[in-house]
Formats: structure tokens, sequence, C-alpha cells
């Protein structure tokens, strides 16, 4: 028999309703011993995440603006819950240590965030009948407050091995002082893949309100299906998809240990959803995984005659743009040409300064801008050995006459990226999937 570990986000522990599906979605499969949950997240558009709640009881802890009524709402939740499913939790005695903890100063926004998840970790298990293994004694930070690793796969090895069953809280763990420390937001998909890795699960099943990735944006191209399959690296070159279904740092854990990551959606349970895993699709029918892409980037155009002949002229630029802290996207180049792509938020505020610096370093014969870009990547394992997939993309954009501004293509051969104006970004997306067969 396999071996499972499903994490569960915050809409889909949300409140008893959803509790009631993850538990009958649990019950359904002997595979799945390992849990690992989320804070309550929102139950309706318009409706808080109980961590919100959380952090906002410490920033009037700080201010000395009275926190009791916001407290009592954040113990309501998880009573209301606890009561509709018929389950016994002490959760006076778990708020009263709470309060003790702001009383005397003791609680940091770390620890009184994590208790989104300790508190409902706790119900959880006794609704499913799981032990609660507190992530506190698994998970451990080291000094410069990053995951350390062997450390913590050691320690969450050694104690779920005692547990059949168990209930895991996400999001925090222990750092080199003793203290509760979170992953950054989103971060219970971290702790589902350290899970997933110590268990040596054969999948990790990330349960959320969506049935897996998108081919496309779905605001662009409302027929997008989801993928069935991705592999690690076409994620990577997908990540300017926006909204985030995983966490980055979620892919390291069980990219490391080839465990294949499921994304399924908790309200509709039987959707297949999207495995992300090392080989992604290998059928070879298919060229094309993702379209994935984004607007506003600033391209630095440059030219100087002679340029390929000018050793560490691209060392220069790129120094500059260290030295502004700007983090680079994309480099095309020509003979004497070269641009740097970079996002609009990265050079604000500081765009003419830089443009100033590379006059006097560089000495350039032009010196161009435009901030008004998009850059879309076209992305498939499949476009390595299949020709003519550039030319489909190409003439599709030729065909929608859309002017392209940049083309890039990494050297893993397993994306297209186009840079093109603003103005004409959803027709781009739209075009190249009209282009391929999904
Ligand atoms: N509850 C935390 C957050 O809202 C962590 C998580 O849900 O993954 O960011």
């Amino acid at each position: 028999m396999g071996l499972k570990v499903a994490k569960f986000g915050g809409s889909s522990v949300a409140d008893a309703i959803q509790l009631m599906k993850i538990k009958e979605i649990i019950e359904a499969d002997d595979e799945m011993r390992y849990v690992v949950v989320s804070a309550p997240g929102k139950r309706f558009s318009g409706d808080t995440k109980i961590t919100d709640l959380l952090y906002l009881c410490k920033t009037h802890m700080d201010h000395n603006v009275p926190y009791d009524q916001l407290l009592q709402v954040i113990e309501d939740r998880y009573v209301a819950a606890a009561v509709s499913l018929g389950i016994d939790v002490d959760y006076e005695r778990e708020f009263d240590i709470i309060k003790a903890a702001m009383a005397d100063g003791t609680a940091t926004a770390d620890y009184l965030a994590s208790r989104g998840e300790y508190l409902n970790a706790i119900l959880v298990a006794k609704l499913l009948g799981y032990d609660f293994v507190d992530a506190f004694s698994m998970i451990r930070f080291n000094k410069k407050g990053k995951l350390d690793d062997a450390e913590t796969d050691r320690l969450m090895s050694q104690e779920l091995a005692k547990h059949e069953n168990a209930v895991i809280p996400g999001f925090y763990g222990q750092d080199i002082d003793g203290r509760v420390k979170t992953f950054s937001r989103g971060g219970s998909d971290i702790t589902g893949a350290v899970v997933a890795r110590a268990v040596k699960a054969d999948m990790y099943e990330n349960w959320t309100d969506v049935s897996g990735f998108l081919v496309a944006d779905p605001r662009i191209v409302p027929e997008a299906k989801p993928m069935a399959n991705v592999s690690y690296q076409e994620l990577r070159e997908l990540s300017y998809m926006g909204a985030s279904v995983l966490h980055d740092e979620a892919i390291y854990p069980v990219k490391s240990a080839d465990i294949p990551i499921n994304i399924r959606n908790t309200n509709r349970p039987e959707d297949p959803g999207t495995i992300i895993s090392t080989e992604g699709d290998r059928s070879g029918n298919r060229p094309i995984t993702g379209i994935a892409g984004s607007k506003n980037f600033t391209s630095i155009n440059i030219s100087k005659s002679m340029m390929s002949t000018e050793v560490g002229f691209i060392r220069r630029m790129t120094a500059i743009l260290e030295d502004f802290g700007v983090c680079v996207e994309h480099v095309p180049s020509g003979v004497d040409t070269v641009s740097v792509i970079v996002s609009n938020r990265e050079v604000e505020g500081k765009l003419d300064e830089i443009l100033e610096e590379m006059e006097r370093v560089l000495k350039p014969d032009t010196l161009e801008i435009n901030d008004n870009i998009s850059v879309i990547a076209t992305v498939g394992e499949g476009m390595a050995y299949k020709p003519g997939t550039a030319a489909r993309l190409f003439t599709a954009l030729a065909e929608a006459e859309i002017n392209i501004k940049m083309i890039d293509q990494g050297s893993s051969e397993i994306n297209i990226i186009v840079g093109v104006e603003n103005k004409d970004f959803e027709k781009a997306v739209k075009a190249i999937y009209d282009a391929f067969e999904f």
C-alpha cells in the first residue's frame, strides 16, 4: 500500500462544513495517514482569515488597544466548528494560555499567528481520531532563520515513525532560541512538503479550492483547462502564473526526494487535479504545457558599436543593477545590442539614477527604455523535441497582428519567452492558446 501526506489549505478547513468534507476525503483513502492543516481561512468572500485576525491581535496588543473582543471572535469560530461537529476541545483552557502570553508580553507575532494552525490541528485530530503531533517539536530553523532541513528531517522522521496516523499543524516550527517561528505566509504548504519527505510518502496531496493549475489564466482564456501533469521545471518557468496555488518553497523538499505533488480541490474531490513531478508529461504528444505571463516590465535597451568585443560589458551593466538591488528577468542580446528586462516594481523610483549610471559607466551609443512591456512564457518539456513549436507560436502572434518586442529562449529549451506591449498582452496569450491544442 502507498503512503500519502495530505495538506488542507485555509478554505478547506474554514468551518464545520468544510471539515466534514475533508473527513470524508481522508476516510475514503487508507493511504492518507499524515494530515497537515492550515488555520481556518475565508468562509465566504469578504470574510477574514484567522491568521489575519491573529496578526491584528498582535497589532492591538503592541498599541495598547484592547484586544479581548477580537480574541473572542477567534475563539468563537473554533468553538462553533467544534460544537457543530460534536467534538470536545477545551478551547477555554487553550485561550487562557494565549491570553496569559499576551498579558505578560511574551506573545510574539509568530507565536500568535501559529496558534491558528495549532488550534485547528487539535480539532482535526479529534475529528479523525488521529494523533496530534506538534510541528514545534519537529520543525527547526537555523540561526539565519532558514529551515534547518537536515535537523527537521531527522526529528520528524523519528517522531512520526511512532504514529500510525497524525495531524500536524502547518506554518510553524521552532527557532534556535526555542521560540515559535513561522514560515512566510502560505507556509503550511512547506510543512506538508517536509512531512512528505520525512515519512517517505509516495504522494504529497495538496488540497485547496481549485482543481489544479490551469494551462492559461482563466480571466483571459475562460475555457482554459487544468493541467493533468506538469514537471517541477515547467512549473518554475510558469512562475509568472501570478496568484500562487502553491508556496514556492514547498517544491524543494519533495522534489529532492522525488515525491510528486497532487493539487486537489476539496470542493470537487472527483477532479483528478494537477500532478507535479520530475517527469511531467512524457507522452510526447504535448508540445506545450502552459502559458503564463505578466504585465508591467521595463526593457532597458542598450546599443554600442563593437559592444561584442568589449570585455566585461555585460558584467558592468549587471553590476549597476546589482548595486541598485534590482533583480533581472531576462537579458536578450544581439551583436552590438543588449536589453535587460526588469519588473517595473524593481526599478520604481530609481530608474533615472540607474540610467544615469549606465550612461556614465557604459558610454552607450543609445540607451532607451520601454516601461510598457508584458512578458509571456510559453512552456513545455515537449518543445525540446518537437520542431515547429516556435513557428506555430510566432505565426499565431503575426496573424493576430501583434508586434513582438523581445524574444528569449531558456537554455533548457522548455520555454519561449516573448515580450509584447502591455496593450497586446491579453490578445497575445489568447492567440498562443488558440494555436495549440490542450
Ligand atoms: N495560515 C497561514 C497563512 O494564512 C499559513 C497557511 O495557510 O499556509 O498564511
